[in-house]
């Protein structure tokens, strides 16, 4: 029986039910947040997460992709007692999030680096948050995640590409990539990854939701990986309505199967200065967008619940039996 970790243990994947691929809870700069942030550390941070996933639970969604990774404000003991306080699965990611540079601690450890060592230590900790779990809480990561933006394949952003891509082809976890269509770098990742030996089914191509290229997402596709439809609530470029159409074109063309939704949204994040700023600048930006609005909006563009259902269940599935053969 193939199995996923989870923030409350393992599950089978055929209990995951209805997925949301690209989610976070909580949203940050950890060292912003340790020295300004005091707000975060309040009970209420937990309780009004654990309010808004247990509503998301109630909506028909049972399972969501936590992809917050290091720079991106990972806290696991808060992670630990929002799972406790919700029936939905929290499936908890490890990896790095950069545009550019390592992290500090990386730039002069690794092979042959001043503190030169034979595997580069970022694996040895993505495969240690995997089978061991993560910062002492016993959770283990059930997904790997990594980003290439606008910069390009900067040597800080391949590092990272290449430890997530070995540390997959050792535990067999998948992986999600958060890519800047706009310079169509969801190829680069694709050659990458194959250059480490990753099945492409295993990948989600992140963020492949920010654009209307159809084209772009055909060769995506073709090659196995998952498409990312996975901002819906950000609208600065791009509309609900744009990205509903997009999903309808991919779907008309024969792609249901290649096709996860999510909003890209979290609970938390100190990126403004207080919960109310961010529900006000982004309205839409919430877990409940998809059931509320884009669900109904693609019913009416004629998908059939099967399809909803292959895109919402079975898809997400299938991404996470890819590579559970080789899994612990
Ligand atoms: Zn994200």
């Amino acid at each position: 029986m193939a199995t996923v970790q989870t923030a409350r243990g393992p599950i089978a994947t055929a209990d995951l039910g209805r997925v949301l691929i690209h989610e976070h809870v909580f949203l940050m700069d950890m060292e912003y947040t340790f020295n300004y942030r005091p707000d975060f550390f309040a009970d209420a941070t937990i309780t009004d997460a654990a309010a808004r996933l247990n509503a998301l639970k109630a909506s028909g969604i049972d399972t969501i992709v936590d992809l917050t990774v290091l720079g991106l404000g990972r806290h696991m003991p808060s992670i630990a007692k929002v799972a406790a306080m919700t029936e939905l699965n929290i499936v908890v990611s490890t990896g790095c999030y950069t545009f550019d540079e390592v992290p500090g601690p990386f730039a002069f450890y690794g092979p042959g680096l001043l503190r030169d060592t034979p595997t580069d230590p970022l694996v040895d900790h993505f495969v240690r948050d995997i089978e061991q779990g993560i910062a002492g809480t016993g959770i283990r990561a059930g997904e790997l995640k990594c980003a290439i933006d606008m910069a390009g394949l900067r040597p800080g952003v391949e590092r990272v590409m290449r430890a997530v891509a070995r540390a997959n082809r050792m535990t067999g976890t998948p992986i999600t990539v958060h890519t800047a269509p706009q310079i169509e770098s969801g190829l680069i990742v694709q050659q990458v990854l194959s250059e480490e030996g990753v099945d492409l089914s295993e990948v989600v191509i992140g963020h492949c939701g920010d654009t209307t290229d159809i084209d772009y997402l055909m060769r995506l596709a073709d090659r196995g990986s998952l498409l990312g439809m996975d901002r819906f609530g950000v609208e600065f470029s791009i509309t609900m309505e744009q990205r509903v159409a997009t999903i309808v074109a991919m779907i008309r063309r024969g792609y249901v199967g290649s096709l996860a939704l999510s909003h890209d949204c979290c609970a938390w994040s100190d990126f403004f200065p207080a919960v109310e700023d961010y529900h006000a600048a982004m309205p839409n930006h919430h877990y409940l967008h998809i059931h509320d609005d884009v669900v109904p909006a693609l019913r009416e563009a004629g998908v059939s619940e099967a399809e909803l259902d292959t895109m919402f269940v079975a898809n997400p599935r299938r991404h996470f039996e890819a590579g559970a053969a080789r899994r612990g």
